[in-house]
């Protein structure tokens, strides 16, 4: 109290209704908060009033006391301090021009980081009235947060806010009122918080709907009266028969529910009466033995109402909730619904995730937040070995613990990617089109790279161009399934148009030798032909060609009706395109550039391999002449190309460096480095370089051969 009255004495007016709130928050506080962190809390009251200092509520009150009222409604339920220095604090950031780091640098990272974590729930607004995008967006919000306390802090903020709606206008009133029962209520109910689910609900009706909650509510007064002389009555022949068995416990006449009974009549179609004319009783008792022990006696007063029990000790409800159901026939028939639960299942059934944070000041536990969120659901886990509803839990889990982040699109729908997806990844899961075409990305209305990761709540906007492709390289960063076989899948098809491009051309050439022509075959021959191959269209055919699946000079004897099997080597000379790199590669035995004789060998399935006529794989081939074409480079090309030179050196530090220097000089990247072998004297080294051709290389050779500490250069080892 010493701490209270210090700080009543500094307000202005002790009796004020802010110093009255500040006073019952202390003194709530004080049941089990140790008089240090009260001191804590009490600074950050003043910190508060200040900030806010000459704003007002709607309702005309100054602002500071919204917050106090927040942290009012946590300290009921026994959170720790800096939940309840946040709550104080919650809308500081965000209202006035206090910044986080001020806010860490008074009451340390813990609050700060709760505090931040508010304002950032506080920054994205509902809109949508789908159920689809409630759940999204329900979703979106427990992804975004790191720690349970911060939608604890929020759920009493709503619930303050909502419990003085009247000050605000009527359609924004609604507009609350709405994202109310659509969002915070199914969270709260989510995370087991059923006082706050409750009070969230009823306040959500009474404003959306407030012509049905009024009527409702004056139907529910008219029968109030008698009803609880009935209630009374009932309560008292419990306990009395209670007393009887020696069984300690509490009786209680539980209060129907606005929301709860209008939803039952819009759900059951059934007529207020009916609804309205149920007795709810709550027992509490010491210990599960004695509630079963309870269910046989009170199913000795009133005879139970078949097929309406329901075990939720044995088998709890997936948010942790255990009692016993019973419904009984009362007096004149009136049906009576009965609870039966321990104090301790009270207490769950009440504050669900929230009691894990309820202070201790014995228990110094340092485990983090997410620790004891994960405590709570693998308690649940525990009792739900009946693996009943192991789809809740389940996705009670993905909530608390998202490998999804959420974000939105331009028009304001909310999309699920897995953590780590890029903007391509975002691209894709929009439309295939749209990954396929799309050159640019804004987020959050800057323009990033196409490989930027995307964070919670992020806004992208994707640019697309007509005709744009899709990059290969793209397959290196993108995560998720659909963007990745999207990618290959274009990939693919683009490839087979090249093959079938390359293989036309195969084909012309190796007709031209034979001095013919797809013209002169014609079309009757052609299809006669595929026909025979087993092949639906020349494009087909085409496509086999030029993946070297079929060999073209063959291919054009056999549509010119030619039938011996003599196969001297063919003399067609292709011209190869330096775009072509999809179907023509180049060996890696000797890495041919252009200037070098070159021979191109057709492998099934890579198209034609380039090799120089002096490559030592030559032999092996030579022994399938057929397979063989000649081929020439084009000219005037201006590509790299990969080749390999050696170079001994002297056995010094730095002579590599030196080497590589001179590369360098010359124009050209160096892509690979082997030190081959190390003698006592000599150092024997092979770079893969990139050239333009064989007198690029050879002015590179020079240039290294000047070297001092060069002994020998050469292409070939
Ligand atoms: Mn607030």
């Amino acid at each position: 109290m010493d701490y209270a009255a210090t700080l009543l004495a500094k307000l202005p007016g002790g009796s004020t209704r802010r110093a009255r709130d500040l006073r019952q928050l202390i003194e709530s506080l004080e049941t089990y908060v140790s008089a240090e962190h009260i001191e804590g809390i009490i600074k950050a009251y003043e910190f508060g009033a200040l900030a806010h200092a000459g704003q007002t509520r709607l309702s005309g009150e100054p602002y500071i006391s919204h917050p106090v009222a927040v942290a009012q409604s946590l300290a009921d339920m026994h959170l720790d301090p800096q939940t309840i220095s946040a709550a104080i604090l919650h809308d500081v950031v965000e209202d006035t021009d206090i910044s986080i780091a001020e806010i860490e640098e008074e009451f340390g990272a813990e609050v700060a980081a709760l505090v931040d974590g508010v304002s950032k729930l506080d920054q994205m607004q509902f809109t949508s009235r789908a159920e689809a995008h409630a759940e999204s967006f329900r979703k979106m919000m427990l992804a975004m947060i790191e720690d349970i306390r911060v939608i604890l802090v929020k759920l009493a903020d709503r619930l303050h806010n909502m419990s003085t709606l009247d000050a605000m206008p009527r359609e924004k009133q609604a507009r609350i009122a709405r994202e109310t029962l659509d969002i915070y209520a199914p969270i709260a109910n989510r995370l087991g918080i059923n006082h706050m689910k409750v009070a969230l609900e009823d306040l959500g009706f009474r404003y959306l709907y407030p012509y049905r909650y009024a009527v409702l509510g004056r139907a529910l007064k008219r029968s109030k009266g008698s009803q609880r002389q009935i209630v009374k009555k009932i309560s008292e022949h419990i306990l009395h028969a209670m007393t009887a068995e020696n069984i300690d416990g509490e009786v209680r006449g539980r209060e129907k529910r606005l929301y709860s009974i209008y939803k039952k009549m819009a759900e059951k179609k059934r007529p207020l009466n009916d609804v309205v004319d149920v007795y709810g009783f709550r027992i509490i008792v010491d210990d599960v033995n004695t509630c079963y022990r309870l269910l046989g006696i009170v199913h000795g007063l009133y005879k139970p109402m078949p097929g309406r029990f329901k075990d939720y000790i044995a088998i709890p409800r997936i948010n942790g909730y255990q009692s016993l159901h019973t419904t009984l026939f009362g007096p004149k028939g009136l049906p009576l619904e009965v609870q039966i639960r321990t104090r301790e299942m009270d207490s769950v059934a009440e504050s669900g995730v929230a009691a894990h944070w309820r202070y201790k000041a014995i228990d110094k536990s340092s485990a983090t937040p997410q620790r004891r969120a994960r405590d709570w659901l693998s308690r649940l886990e525990e009792i739900q070995q009946t693996g009943t509803s192991e789809e809740f839990l389940e996705s009670v889990k993905v909530d608390l613990f998202p490998d999804k982040i959420y974000v939105f699109t331009p028009k304001g729908d909310i999309l699920p990617l897995p953590k780590g997806a890029t903007v391509v990844d975002f691209a894709y899961a929009v439309h295939t089109d749209v990954g396929n075409r799309c050159v640019a990305a804004k987020v959050d209305r800057t323009l990033v790279p196409l490989r930027t990761t995307l964070h919670n709540s992020q806004t992208v906007e994707i640019v697309t161009a007509r005709g744009a492709k899709p990059n290969p390289n793209w397959v290196t960063f993108v995560t998720t399934a659909k963007a990745r076989s999207a990618i290959q899948k274009y990939m693919k098809n683009m490839r087979s148009s090249e093959s079938v491009d390359l293989g036309k051309r195969l084909l012309d050439r190796s007709l031209k030798d034979l001095g013919s022509s797809l013209r002169k075959v014609g079309k009757v021959r052609l299809r006669e032909a595929l026909d025979e191959l087993g092949l639906k269209d020349p494009s087909s055919l085409f496509e086999q060609l030029g993946l070297g699946e079929r060999l073209a000079p063959l291919t054009a004897r056999f549509l010119v009706g030619i039938r011996e099997d003599d196969a001297e080597p063919t003399s067609a000379s292709l011209v190869i395109a330096g775009t072509e790199g999809m179907v023509v590669s180049y060996g890696k035995c000797c890495h041919p550039i252009p200037g070098d004789n070159v021979m191109g060998y057709l492998s099934s399935g890579r198209g034609v391999v380039i090799h120089r006529n002096t490559c030592g794989n030559l032999t092996n081939f030579r022994k399938q002449p057929e397979k063989w074409l000649s081929v020439s480079w084009e000219e005037g090309l201006d590509q790299d190309f990969s080749s390999e030179i050696h170079v001994e050196s002297v056995n010094k530090t730095g002579v590599l460096a030196e080497v590589a220097a001179v590369i360098a000089d010359s124009q050209s990247n160096i892509e690979e480095v082997a030190v081959v072998n190390r003698h006592q004297d000599t150092t024997s080294m092979t770079f893969l370089l990139q050239v333009k051709n064989r007198v690029h290389l050879a002015r590179i050779i020079r240039n290294v051969r000047k070297m001092a500490n060069v002994h020998r250069v050469s292409r070939d080892s």
